[in-house]
C-alpha cells in the first residue's frame, strides 16, 4: 500500500504537500539543496527566535549531548530548575511545569485552572472562557477552547467544557460568567487570528471581572512570549498580570519545548502525581531553553527587538501608504507584525516566496511578520525592498 498519498509521501496529509525543502539555515537566511537563498521571516512560526544555526545555541545543543541528553522527571534535572527558576525571577509566576509543545502547555494551563477549583472543593467552577478568534493548539482541549469549525469539526464532542465570546465584547464576556466558570483563556496578542493586541483597557476590564467572580485569568503567550514583542513576554508592555501563562514556540530556539507558568497559589493543588510528562523539561531541551535565556536576558537585547521592531514597521507602514488598493493596515507589536491585504494574502505570500521572501499566512486576510528577534536592519531593509518589488509589479498597480 504506498499509493495512498497524492505527493508520494508516507506523511498524512493534514499539510497538504508543500514542495519547497531547505537544506541548511544561518541567522536569517533558508538555503535549497541547489543553493538558492531564502530571507525567513517566517523562522518556523516564531520558532528560531534567534535565527537558523546559531553558534551559542549550537554550543549548548553540543555540550548537553555529550552529557546526558533525556532521564525523565523521576530524577532531578538541574537544567530545568535552573530554566524554571529563571522563568519565574524575570515573570510573575511562582511555579513552572515543562512539556514539549504550545498545545500542551495550554492544555497544562486548563488542568491548572479545574485543579484549583477541584481542590478548594468547588469542583462546579470548572468552565473556561475564551475568545473567539483565536488559536490555542490543536489537542482536543485546546481546538475546543478557540472554537474554530476549521479544526474542530469531526474532533470535538460537546462544548468540552469551554465557552467562547467575541473579542473586544465585554459586554458579551459578562453575561457568558456563570458560577461555573473557572478560567478565561486569551492570547495577550493573537497570532494565527491575524496579529490583533488586545487592547490595554479591556484586558484591564477582563482581569478586573476575574478578580470579581473569583476566576482564573490564563495568557496564551505561546507565540508572543519570550522576546517576540520586544519584552520577554508581552503582557509585562500590557499592564494586566495573569494568574497562569502559556509559553512554547521561541522557548527552545527550534528544540521542542513548552512551559506553563503559575502562581505558587494557583499551582499548589498540582501535587505530586497530578500531571506529567515523559519528555517533558528533559536536559536537552532545557540546556537549549538556559541559552535561548542567556541571549533574551542580557542587556539591550529586547532594546535591540524594539528597535528592529519600529524599522520593519514603519517600512511597512510606508508600503501601506503606497500601495493603498493592495494593503489595508499594520498591526502587532515588537517583531510579531501583522500585513492586513486588500488583495489576495495567500496569493501575496506565493509571491514573496518566489521573490526569495518567507512569511506566513494569518487570519484576516493577512501576512504574519516573524523575523528572528536578531534580525539585522539590513536583512530589514532587504526583505521591505522585495515586498515593494513584488508589489509594484502587480497587475493593478501599472
Ligand atoms: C502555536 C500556538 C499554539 C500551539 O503550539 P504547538 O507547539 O503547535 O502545540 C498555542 N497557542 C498559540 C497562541 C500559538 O501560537
Amino acid at each position: 500500500m504506498n499509493s495512498a498519498s497524492p505527493h508520494g509521501s508516507a506523511l498524512m496529509d493534514n499539510y497538504g504537500s508543500p514542495t519547497l525543502e531547505f537544506e541548511t539555515g544561518r541567522g536569517s537566511e533558508l538555503f535549497t539543496a541547489d543553493g538558492t537563498r531564502y530571507l525567513d521571516f517566517a523562522m518556523g512560526i516564531a520558532v528560531n527566535c534567534l535565527g537558523h544555526s546559531n553558534p551559542k545555541l549550537i554550543d549548548a545543543l553540543n555540550q548537553q549531548a555529550q552529557t546526558v541528553w533525556h532521564t525523565s522527571n523521576l530524577y532531578r534535572i538541574k537544567q530545568a530548575e535552573k530554566l524554571g527558576q529563571r522563568l519565574v525571577d524575570n515573570t510573575f509566576a511562582d511555579k513552572v511545569f515543562f512539556c514539549n509543545s504550545g498545545a500542551e502547555a495550554v492544555e497544562a494551563g486548563y488542568k491548572v485552572i479545574r485543579r484549583y477549583f477541584f481542590a478548594r472543593g468547588e469542583i462546579h467552577k470548572n468552565r473556561i472562557i475564551s475568545l473567539r478568534n483565536s488559536f490555542h493548539g490543536r489537542t482536543l482541549s485546546a481546538i475546543a477552547s478557540a472554537f474554530n469549525p476549521v479544526h474542530c469539526d469531526g474532533f470535538v464532542v460537546g462544548d468540552a467544557g469551554f465557552d467562547q465570546v467575541d473579542f473586544g465584547d465585554l459586554a458579551a464576556l459578562k453575561t457568558t460568567i456563570t458560577e461555573n466558570t473557572a478560567g478565561i483563556v486569551l492570547e495577550p496578542v493573537q497570532g494565527e487570528g491575524g496579529i490583533r493586541p488586545v487592547p490595554k483597557d479591556y484586558l484591564a476590564s477582563i482581569r478586573a471581572l476575574c478578580d470579581e467572580h473569583d476566576i482564573l485569568l490564563m495568557f496564551d503567550e505561546v507565540q508572543s512570549g519570550v522576546g517576540r514583542t520586544g519584552s520577554l513576554f508581552a503582557y509585562q508592555q500590557l499592564g494586566v498580570t495573569p494568574d497562569l501563562l502559556a509559553s512554547a514556540k521561541g522557548l527552545g530556539g527550534g528544540i521542542p519545548i513548552g512551559a506553563c507558568l503559575a502562581t505558587a497559589i494557583v499551582a499548589a493543588p498540582m501535587t505530586a502525581g497530578s500531571h506529567g510528562s515523559t519528555f517533558g523539561g528533559n536536559p536537552l531541551a532545557t540546556a537549549v531553553g538556559n541559552a535561548v535565556l542567556d541571549e533574551l536576558l542580557s542587556d539591550d537585547f529586547m532594546l535591540n527587538v524594539q528597535h528592529a521592531g519600529f524599522h520593519l514597521r514603519s517600512g511597512l507602514e510606508d508600503l501601506v501608504a503606497q500601495h493603498p488598493t493592495l494593503l489595508s493596515q499594520v498591526s502587532g507589536l515588537g517583531l510579531m507584525l501583522g500585513l492586513r491585504c486588500h488583495t489576495d494574502a495567500a496569493a501575496l505570500i506565493a509571491r514573496l516566496q518566489s521573490a526569495g521572501l518567507l512569511v506566513v499566512k494569518a487570519g484576516g486576510n493577512s501576512l504574519r511578520f516573524l523575523p528572528a528577534l536578531n534580525v539585522k536592519h539590513s536583512e530589514i531593509d532587504e526583505a521591505l525592498a522585495i515586498i515593494e518589488r513584488v508589489l509594484s509589479e502587480y497587475p493593478e498597480q501599472t
